[in-house]
Formats: structure tokens, C-alpha cells, sequence
């Protein structure tokens, strides 16, 4: 019997009209079926939200706190159920889904201790005057997110936006909405006040872009696909609406001769066989000295071959994205490149998962697809470098602009290196781990503003200046 999944509207389920089969990638069986919103249910959405917008915003804020701490509460309560949910719609592993349903309470933890946290400054400008500054909710905010890590991004942008006093409209992606539905009904349970936090089921094209479309909406937290996120930033710029844009990597992580190897090969794997590679911040080109270069990466391939899909890595989210990085690694084979591990998949019958093996290519060009695009797959390049100067020109040499990280012994190597790094975030010795109180997010196509720590209130609030005649 597969799960109905209906939107959350006002406090309320809002039953679809029509409802979309989604269909596993371990077993193809059909698991859950998910309503197929509408502009409509938008509409209903975004006026509930804005409804309830004046009184969520001047709650006090202790009651806030304790609202969004409580959802923190409820999720560890609930952890069991959610993972399981995460685990029907993804098929990632058991250990996974809990550390991402943990980390999803700790974002209400964190933001429900913050809330008002983004206080205003008095400004010493004229014996006549007294000037201050305060910060203050946007109001509507649509939140837009992907599949990867579905309740983990969905709390990681409603928690800061909740604290700041904005009231959303959330749209998950449509093969993973059960978990963002879970959680809207958890936080009515808590106390947050019905229309506050609505979802709505259905497609990109349809929801998400009626979402931003919308008159009431004054600003949108998109994650997901470097294509969507620019067609989104056109409608924002018509509009004239801010947006903070979580979109996709090529990160690199940087291997320098004097590391510690182990450490750094174990990372390295880590890095990239993470969630099957379906994470926006996998480390997908592994930059080596030359001098270490053919050792390191028979290191990193060995360690790669005791991870087995299904125990350490779950499967590719549909078949689409499957046969898109059957189709890297069918390519890879075409221009001549040999794996050390993994490779491509002759034939796969559904009824044994979309499962891709993880892969290692040595020694790839830059310029090669699979060093340029992100593939969302477990698949790494490792690249040979002589010296910093040239580590540096290749771990730039991106379009994207994510994460990175530098593996070395030599202290000031490791700060000049995390300096020049062209993104958002930098592990120095470590892959990127990112705790909640630790700002997220890229440069260059991989985005603009920023998630998590202190820094997202400022994301989810807009500064005002009061002047005053003395
Ligand atoms: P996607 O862009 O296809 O979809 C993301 C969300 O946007 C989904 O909810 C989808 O329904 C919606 N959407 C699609 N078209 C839309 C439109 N025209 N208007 C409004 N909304 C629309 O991405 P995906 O395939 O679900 O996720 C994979 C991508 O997400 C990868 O590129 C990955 O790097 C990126 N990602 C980034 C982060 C980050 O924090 N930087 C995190 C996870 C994933």
C-alpha cells in the first residue's frame, strides 16, 4: 500500500486533485503517491501565509524560541519515522538519514536559541538626532529545495526564516515531498500557529514558478540546479525580490606531499562517495602532487573498493539521473579513459536498484566533461599538480565555486591555500563538514547568500534605519 501525500495548507491538509506515482530506485515499486499542485493551491498557500504574517512577526520572542525548540524536540522524538520516510523516498543508507534528521533538529535548536538574535545598532550621528537600526522579516518567503537531503534543506532554510519572523510557502521536490509535509504538521503540533509554514506538492514548473511568481512573495531560498536557479533569478530581478541561491559544485580537494596520507585518502573517499555524490558540496576532483599523484590515487582507489552500494552508499534518486551518469561514464569510456575503480554499468535490471558503482579516473585533463560539469554521481577525477601556484590555478579553473579543501602539513601553506580558494567554504585537513553554526553557501555559478550560523538571519531579514529628531 503506498503513502498518500497531500499539501499543508493553513494548518490544514489540502487533498490533491490528482496524486503522482513515485516510484523507488531500489526496488521500482511504487511507494508513495504525491499531490500534483497547482497555481491554486499557491494562491491559497501564499494568503495564508500572508494572513499570518502580522502575528507570527510580532510574537515575542522568547514564545518563538520555544516554538522552534520544541520542533527540534518533536524531530529527535519523531527521528525514527522521518528517517524512514527519507530512506522510502531515496534509498540512502540508514546511517544517513539519521545524521541528516539530527542535523535537522539541530538547525530549530539553534535558530529557536537565536531568534531577535539580529539586533539593530545606535548610530552617533547629530546632537539632534538619535538614528537606529533594526532588522525586520521580509514577511512571505517561498522556499524551494531539492531531493538530496530533503528535510535537512528543508529545515536548514525554515528554521532561520521562522526565527527572523517570516511566515513560508515551501515547495519540495516532487519525489521527495513526504518529509516537508511530516515536518509542517510536527511544527503545528508545536505550537507554530497555523499558516505559518504551508506546503505545497508538485512540479518546478508549475508550483515552484508560481511561487515566485507570486505578488505576496517578498523573498525565495532556492536550492538545487544551476538552470533552474538562473530561470528563477530572471523572475526575482523582474520582480525586483531578493533570493539567496544554493546551487550545484565541482569541488576540489587539494593533496599536498607532506600530508598525512591516510587521513587525507580516507577524506578524500569520503568526500565524494558521500550520498552516492548526490550532494551539492562532493569533492569530484582530487587535485595530487605529482610527486605522490599515481601512490595516493591507488590509495584513494582501494578504499574505494571496500565501499559496497547499498551497505555504504544508497542508489541514484530516479532512473533519469541514473542514465544521466551512465551516459559521463559511457562517454568517459568513448574518449579512452580507464577507471581504477568502478566505471561504467553494462545492462541494470530495475529490480536491482540504481545503484552506480563509486569510480575513480586518474590523471584527467582539465578541460575533460568530468572535470567542468557536475555529474551528481559518485564519480571522481584526480588531476596531478607540481606545485601551489598551479594547485590553485586548477582548483579555480570552475565554474562553480562551492567548497574545497587542502590537505598539508605546512601551516602556512594551509592558510594561504584556504584564502585563494575561490569558494564558500574550506575544510583545511578535513573534508568539508559543516556544522549548523557554520555559514554555507557558494560563489560563481554555485550561488549567492548564505545558509546556516548567524550568518542566515541576515538572509532572512532586511535592515531598517529609524531616524529620529531630538
Ligand atoms: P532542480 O533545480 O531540478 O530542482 C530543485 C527544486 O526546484 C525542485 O523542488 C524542483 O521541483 C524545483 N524547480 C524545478 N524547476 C523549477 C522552476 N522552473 N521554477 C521553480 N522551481 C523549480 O535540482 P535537483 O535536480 O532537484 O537537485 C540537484 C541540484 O541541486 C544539483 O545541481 C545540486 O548541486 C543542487 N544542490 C545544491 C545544494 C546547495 O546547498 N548548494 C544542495 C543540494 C543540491
Amino acid at each position: 500500500m503506498s503513502t498518500v501525500v497531500d499539501h499543508w495548507i493553513d494548518g490544514t491538509t489540502v487533498l490533491g486533485r490528482d496524486h503522482h506515482d513515485i516510484r523507488g530506485t531500489v526496488d521500482n515499486s511504487v511507494h508513495v503517491r504525491v499531490a500534483v499542485g497547482s497555481a491554486k493551491e499557491v494562491a491559497l498557500a501564499t494568503e495564508a501565509a500572508s494572513r499570518a504574517a502580522a502575528d507570527w512577526r510580532w510574537l515575542d520572542g522568547p514564545t518563538r524560541g520555544r516554538i522552534l525548540r520544541a520542533i527540534a524536540d518533536r524531530i529527535r522524538e519523531q527521528s525514527e519515522e522521518l528517517a524512514a520516510i527519507e530512506i522510502a523516498d531515496t534509498g540512502k543508507t540508514p546511517a544517513t538519514a539519521a545524521a541528516e534528521i539530527e542535523i535537522s533538529a539541530q538547525y530549530f535548536e539553534f535558530y529557536g536559541t537565536l531568534v531577535n538574535l539580529p539586533v539593530g545598532d545606535v548610530l552617533d550621528v547629530a546632537r539632534d538626532q538619535h538614528v537606529y537600526t533594526k532588522r525586520e522579516p521580509f514577511g512571505v518567503v517561498g522556499v524551494i529545495t531539492p531531493w538530496n537531503l530533503p528535510l535537512n534543506q528543508a529545515a536548514r532554510a525554515i528554521a532561520p526564516a521562522l526565527a527572523t519572523g517570516n511566515t513560508l510557502v515551501c515547495k519540495p521536490a516532487e519525489v521527495t515531498s513526504q518529509s516537508t509535509v511530516r515536518l509542517a504538521q510536527i511544527a503545528e503540533g508545536c505550537g507554530l500557529p497555523s499558516g505559518v509554514l504551508n506546503v505545497v506538492c508538485g512540479s518546478g514548473s508549475v508550483v515552484g514558478e508560481a511561487i515566485v511568481r507570486d505578488p505576496r512573495v517578498r523573498k525565495v531560498a532556492f536550492t538545487g540546479s544551476v538552470g533552474v536557479g538562473r530561470a528563477i533569478g530572471q523572475i526575482a530581478a523582474d520582480r525586483l525580490i531578493p533570493l539567496t541561491l544554493e546551487l550545484g559544485g565541482k569541488s576540489a580537494c587539494i593533496v599536498f606531499d607532506d600530508a598525512d596520507l591516510d587521513r587525507a585518502a580516507e577524506e578524500a573517499v569520503r568526500a565524494f562517495v558521500g550520498n552516492a555524490g548526490q550532494v551539492c558540496s562532493s569533492g569530484t576532483r582530487l587535485l595530487v602532487q605529482d610527486t605522490i599523484h599515481d601512490r595516493f590515487v591507488e590509495r584513494v582507489s582501494e578504499l574505494v573498493r571496500e565501499k559496497s552500494p547499498g551497505r555504504d552508499y544508497g542508489p541514484m534518486i530516479t532512473w533519469p539521473q541514473f542514465r544521466t551518469v551512465q551516459g559521463y561514464l559511457t562517454e568517459a569510456h568513448q574518449s579512452g579513459l580507464t577507471p581504477s575503480v568502478g566505471g561504467r554499468i553494462e545492462n541494470r535490471d530495475p529490480s536491482s536498484g540504481a545503484y552506480v558503482p563509486a569510480t575513480v579516473y586518474p590523471d584527467v585533463a582539465p578541460d575533460n566533461k568530468l572535470v567542468r560539469e557536475e555529474i551528481f554521481g559518485p564519480v571522481l577525477v584526480t588531476t596531478p599538480f607540481s606545485g601551489e601556484d598551479e594547485a590553485l590555478r586548477l582548483a579555480n579553473d570552475s565554474d562553480f565555486g562551492l567548497v574545497g579543501a587542502v590537505f598539508t602539513q605546512d601551516i602556512s601553506r594551509a592558510f594561504r591555500v584556504a584564502e585563494r580558494i575561490e569558494a564558500g567554504q574550506i575544510g583545511v585537513n578535513t573534508w568539508v563538514t559543516g556544522a549548523v553554526e557554520t555559514p554555507f553557501g557558494g560563489c560563481k555559478a554555485s550561488g549567492y547568500g548564505r545558509e546556516k550560523g548567524i550568518e542566515a538571519l541576515h538572509h532572512y531579514s532586511q535592515m531598517k534605519s529609524v531616524i529620529m529628531r531630538l
